[in-house]
């Protein structure tokens, strides 16, 4: 049997009279960048947050760097942030010209560890971003509390937990404002880039709106200077279809997870997703992802047996080189480091049948007993 990581045709088969249609509208009207279809998706993506605001992009680093600087972020500011993330989480602080500052992770839960939070605070610091990683919230309560405290601004990588629930709220409404990737292979993806930025406030949406867009307000008005982030027609008519359906396919996702956590149950040397909480901490499983120490061997095996497997991230941000200025070492950051080396994703997609999990369930089982 064979398993991929990921089956973008399978979900596309299932919706493609849909798709199909609204990709020839927006070539019949022409409105190939932002305009009507766009528009749309900004109003239907705000409410599925519960939010008032929603300001399309073409990308989630592009929606991190605008939300970052409509928050006033500059040079000489200290952003914190994880250092278990995708690196576009980092390069939207640098590319505001400011530093990112790492905060170590919990251990079962891969988000940003709040009792460690505070010790990273002081006079530069102007923004927090949680990362809700693999689609579980990070625990937002206490990140707004400390940015209260401290009179901090803070912004939810939300890239990877589109539906994710905190308390019963939505991520993407649970603070200052969010940001969210429409990358192909996430919850919920374009036909290519797009990204969105999500928030309550009036102000800061004006002030993404204006500079995805050349600072442009009313036409040939440029009263700040902007970037070209603007999201493309097709994109907003392609989310605007897949966006009805988000609903049922992350309910798929979850269902795959506790099939998966309860194969997998008991098997010593194995970490699972942490799923007691999710009363809480309602994660939507954008990745399902497990922790053993000899993983090298067990995806070389899978990959014998035609299962795909995936490493989310290899390497945590301070150890690449392109922080190699920050000065910061091994060691410095050792929960991030240990589960970083240790965590194997597994495939997951609403199209994943139960077969092919306890497919992938056996084959590990099998892996374990030969080892
Ligand atoms: C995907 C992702 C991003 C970046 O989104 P792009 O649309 O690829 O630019 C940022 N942060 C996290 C956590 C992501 O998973």
């Amino acid at each position: 049997m064979k398993v991929p990581f990921l089956d973008l045709k399978a979900q596309y088969d299932s919706i493609k009279p849909e798709i199909d249609k609204a990709i020839k509208e927006v070539i019949d009207n022409t409105a190939f960048v932002l305009g009507p279809s766009v528009q749309r998706f900004e109003e239907n993506f705000a409410e599925f947050c519960n939010a008032k605001y929603a300001i399309g992009v073409n990308s989630g680093t592009a929606a991190l760097h605008l939300a970052l600087l409509s928050l006033g972020v500059e040079p000489e500011d200290e952003v914190i942030t994880v250092p278990n993330t995708f690196i576009a989480t980092a390069e939207a602080i640098s590319h505001c010209g400011a530093t990112p500052i790492f905060v170590d992770v919990n251990e079962y839960t891969y988000t940003m560890d709040y009792t460690k939070l505070e010790e990273k605070i002081n006079s530069k610091t102007k923004v927090i971003i949680p990362v809700h990683l693999y689609g579980r919230p990070a625990d937002m309560e206490r990140v707004n509390e400390l940015a209260k405290k401290y009179n901090i601004k803070v912004l939810e990588d939300a890239c990877q937990a589109h539906g994710a629930e905190y308390k019963n709220e939505r991520v993407g409404s649970l603070t200052d404002i969010s940001a969210f990737s429409f990358y192909p292979g996430k919850n919920l993806g374009a036909y290519g880039e797009g990204g969105m930025i999500v928030t309550n406030d009036k102000e800061l949406a004006k002030k993404c709106k204006l500079l995805r867009a050349h600072g442009e307000y009313p036409k040939n008005i440029h009263s700040i200077i902007g970037y070209n982030y603007r999201m493309d027609g097709m994109q907003g008519a392609i989310l605007n279809v897949k966006l009805k359906y988000l609903n049922q396919w992350n309910e798929a996702r979850k269902d795959k997870a506790k099939i998966y956590n309860k194969l997998l149950d008991g098997i010593e040397g194995i970490t699972l997703p942490i799923m007691y909480d999710d009363d809480i901490y309602d994660s939507v499983f954008h990745l399902y992802v497990i922790r053993i120490k000899d993983r090298e061997s067990l995806r070389e095996f899978l990959q014998s047996k035609d299962i795909a497997t995936g490493i989310h991230y290899e390497f945590p941000i301070h150890l690449q080189g392109a922080y190699k200025n920050l000065g910061l070492v091994e060691g410095d950051y050792p929960i991030s480091e240990k589960c970083m080396s240790e965590i194997v994703s597994l495939p997951i997609f609403p199209e994943l049948t139960e077969e092919q999990i306890e497919y992938v369930c056996e084959s590990i089982k099998e892996w374990k007993n030969g080892t």
